[in-house]
């Protein structure tokens, strides 16, 4: 008989579980309740996307693509940075295709924050940024934004960073919140780095759904924040397939040789056919120039639905997710009203307070409209009757 010896248990992420979005998944599922937690349509792509997919197996595009991405996805995503963004970038030195903004995240992190790192992130912060950096050996320095309206205290994020911070992350259009930064922020935020040696992650996926005639800022577009930048944009939310987990970074050759030495050990490539595919669907930019306005429609269909009831509703300039307060008309938790909603009125949501290092809770849940009308018009009703006006 062979000597049995006692696994190694000890995590490297003790207080980490499972994903709320996969938590809220499954009690949507197990209640049956509309899912309006986990941020995904639940509408088809275009038709032209998936028929570019078979287009690209067909013609025998299966085998490992180029490390950094297919060719001519990253020709397109040049193109598209100087068409909308008026920014030239080497695709071939700057851009890296990779499995979703999350594997763009994960690795951006590790190529840059070494132990004892600190890393400077805005609360509420999307949930994939601290387990990365403590997976790095780095420390989350945690700055509130502050609401209603979840701007960036720039004084606070001044008083934030130290010799040791390594990164700052921010993420505009912001989700949980639908905060979007403008060009005078992205200012601030270069006169707050100015002088230091942090490098800054932005998380930049919802790019093209900001709303009310508004266009999205992005860092690439700021000259003294570019040189220090990466950025992390996802197909998934652009052309409505967040199932296909593909995203790219875009940061300065430097930043780029870095981001790849780990890319390369993390997935090498993304899957080569829908590479192929986006990059033709890419040819026609007008299906993202419209993205905005598509989901503007359903924020503003499901916002009037809500409209004769007592939640309130923060305002939202961009991302398919409204925050809804309760604070008015009950005193629980977020995450209570989270389960009660759930329970009494069927409709799953997600709680801000998780997003929140302190556990502050403002007393707003995030709800996703990237659904189609009947969904909507179904949760608004059943919204309106959980707490009339
Ligand atoms: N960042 C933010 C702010 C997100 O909301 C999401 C997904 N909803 C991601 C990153 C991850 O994107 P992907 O699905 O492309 O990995
Ligand atoms: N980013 C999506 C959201 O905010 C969820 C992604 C995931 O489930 N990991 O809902």
């Amino acid at each position: 008989m062979t000597e049995s010896r006692p696994v190694p248990t000890s995590s490297k992420l003790p207080g980490v579980g499972l994903s709320i979005f996969a938590v809220m998944s499954k009690k949507a599922a197990d209640h049956g309740a509309l899912n309006l937690a986990q941020g995904f349509p639940d509408f088809e792509c275009p038709a032209a996307l998936r028929e570019a997919v078979v287009e690209a197996m067909s013609s025998g595009l299966n085998q490992y693509s180029p490390m950094p991405g297919a060719p001519a996805l990253l020709e397109r995503i040049e193109q598209k940075l100087r068409d909308h963004y008026g920014v030239d970038a080497d695709a071939g030195r700057e851009v890296t295709v990779t499995a979703g903004a999350t594997e763009a995240l994960f690795v951006a992190i590790q190529s840059c924050v070494r132990d004892g790192d600190e890393v400077v992130v805005l609360d509420p912060a999307y949930d994939s940024y601290e387990p990365a950096v403590h997976l790095a050996g780095g420390r989350c320095v945690h700055v509130p934004l502050s609401p209603p309206g979840y701007g960036i205290d720039f004084d606070r994020l001044a008083d934030a960073i130290t010799p040791r911070t390594r990164l700052v992350v921010v993420n505009t259009p912001h989700n949980p919140t639908g905060a979007v930064l403008s060009r005078d922020d992205l200012d601030r935020l270069a006169d707050v780095l100015e002088g230091t040696d942090a490098l800054l992650l932005s998380d930049e996926v919802y790019e093209h759904i900001v709303f009310d005639g508004a266009r999205h800022a992005s860092v690439l577009q700021h000259p003294r924040l570019r040189p220090r930048a990466f950025a992390v944009f996802s197909f998934g939310k652009t052309y409505h397939v967040t199932g296909w987990k593909i995203g790219y970074c875009v940061a300065p050759p430097a930043l780029t040789e870095e981001f790849r030495k780990v890319h390369q050990y993390v997935t090498f490539c993304v899957s080569t056919p829908m590479q192929h595919a986006i990059a033709a669907f890419m040819a026609d930019a007008s299906f993202a120039a419209s993205l905005g306005e598509f989901y503007q429609e359903k924020r503003d269909r499901f916002r009037a639905g809500l409209e004769n009831s007592a939640w309130s509703l923060p305002p939202c300039a961009g991302t398919y997710f409204q925050l809804l307060g309760h604070g008015d008309f009950a005193s629980e938790s977020d995450t209570d009203m989270t389960e009660r909603l759930l329970r009494e009125a069927g409709v799953a949501a997600i709680p801000v307070s998780v997003f929140n290092e302190d556990g502050r809770d403002d007393r707003v849940l995030r709800m996703c409209f990237a659904k189609g009308d009947e969904t909507l018009d179904a949760a608004c009703e059943k919204l309106r009757a959980f707490a009339p006006a």
